[in-house]
């Protein structure tokens, strides 16, 4: 016990020492500059101190992750089929973590039946087969689910000073992902065998499915058709789906999403792997207990495959937002105008003035109006329309419901 006790006052004077003279190193540097008359350059010191605060966070992260003396436990450790590790030696490795290289000193253990070698501290920190930290793992592959690989690196430089080569952003994120997809095949095998413990029945479970072009590099298009110029796809679609539960209504008796109950999911596949993806997640969320299921999606034949095929007997519900997109692109072309180009060319007030005349012009018996509430007819082909605040009555009854577009 006396020992740790001095380990641990020797650390902290290391520490002391170290903070003592980065804190000596900064400010001497700004006394510098203010005795040669120079104005103070916020950026260059908030950048200079930042990088000085992570080279001390760096030496004691370094400091206590060797602390442990490498993980050495015993001269053997019990290997799983009956022989022994043996202890060959301490092996270092260099680290990245958030705050900067260190260097993990590791016991190294040998099974000569099994051939078979292993560092258990490497499994105890989580860095077996890598030399990032789970954190800088996470943040590369955070970069690398939001921004194209070629630049997620340089992201990471700029916000979080780590230096990492665009190639193993893309790496990380591929092992990464691949670690997710596996955790949630086990989930999911997991709910749709008996040994799930029974979650509180829901009244009311939603499943949401959508599909968004996603741009990828070359080699995952070549030989897709595509709507470019050369016609080549430059996207493809992922597959989205989210599963939501509701138990409440407001006071004008509208539906609320029950807070943090949304769960997401969502690959670049197939509509018939997706199907089945998307009922493991809602059978994930209880949807075996729930009263009713709902399903809610824009007006994509696949999607209602799905609900037909996965979802049998849930409400099907088109999507108000998608409904009302199509409703105006084939007011659109009836009426020859362009309400999106109007408001993107910032002109506003023109585009408002268009459509109050046009839906005007929509609910006046003609020909146009007949056919757009045709082709939103057959659009949501019999399914609710999810029913959002109506505000001036343009109505359009679709399923008995008063719907404003
Ligand atoms: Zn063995």
């Amino acid at each position: 016990m006396r020992r740790r006790w001095l380990n641990l006052k020797k650390i902290a004077e290391t520490i002391h020492g170290e903070v003592q003279k980065e804190i000596e190193r900064i400010v001497g540097r700004y006394y510098f500059a203010r005795s040669n008359g120079e104005s103070f350059d916020l950026e260059s010191f908030e950048i200079a101190i930042r990088s000085s605060m992570h080279g001390i966070g760096c030496k004691i992260l370094e400091m206590f992750v060797n602390s442990d003396g490498g993980g050495y436990s015993d001269r053997t450790i019990p290997c799983e089929n009956g022989h022994s590790y043996e202890f060959i030696e301490f092996r270092d490795k260099k680290l990245l973590t958030v705050l900067g290289s260190v260097t993990v000193k590791r016991a190294y253990y040998y099974d000569r039946d099994c051939r078979n070698g292993y560092c258990p501290k490497d499994r105890t920190l989580d860095i077996e087969g890598t030399s990032y930290s789970s954190g800088v793992r996470r943040m590369m592959s955070k970069v690398g689910a939001y921004r194209p690989f070629g630049l997620g690196h340089e992201d990471l430089y700029e916000l979080a000073d780590i230096r990492v080569s665009a190639k193993e952003v893309e790496r990380i994120s591929q092992m990464v992902g691949d670690q997710a997809e596996a955790f949630h095949a086990a989930e999911a095998t997991a709910s749709l065998s008996d040994n799930m413990i029974p979650i509180s029945p829901v009244p009311k479970l939603y499943v949401c499915i959508d599909g968004t072009g996603v741009p990828v590099v070359k080699k995952e298009t070549a030989g897709r058709k595509g709507k470019g110029e050369d016609g080549q796809a430059k996207t493809r679609e992922a597959k989205l789906g989210c599963v939501f539960t509701q138990t409440s209504v407001d006071k004008e008796g509208r539906p609320v999403r029950d807070g943090e109950s949304t769960s997401y999911t969502g690959a670049i596949e197939t509509a018939e792997v997706f199907g089945r993806r998307i009922y493991q997640e809602a059978m994930r969320r209880g949807m075996d207990s729930a009263e009713e299921t709902v399903v809610i999606g824009d007006g994509a034949p696949w999607i209602w495959n799905i609900a037909d095929e996965q979802f049998y007997g849930a409400t099907q519900i088109v999507d108000l937002f998608h409904a009302r997109e199509h409703y105006w692109n084939v007011a659109k072309s009836c009426f020859g105008q362009d309400k999106d180009k109007l408001y993107i060319s910032g002109q506003r007030n023109a585009a408002r003035s268009w459509m109050m005349a046009s839906r005007k012009r929509l609910l006046m018996p003609s020909i146009v109006a007949h056919s757009c509430r045709e082709t939103i007819k057959r659009y949501v082909n019999g399914r609710s329309v999810i029913l959002r605040k109506t505000r001036d009555g343009c109505g359009m009854r679709i399923s008995g419901k008063e719907v404003s577009l």
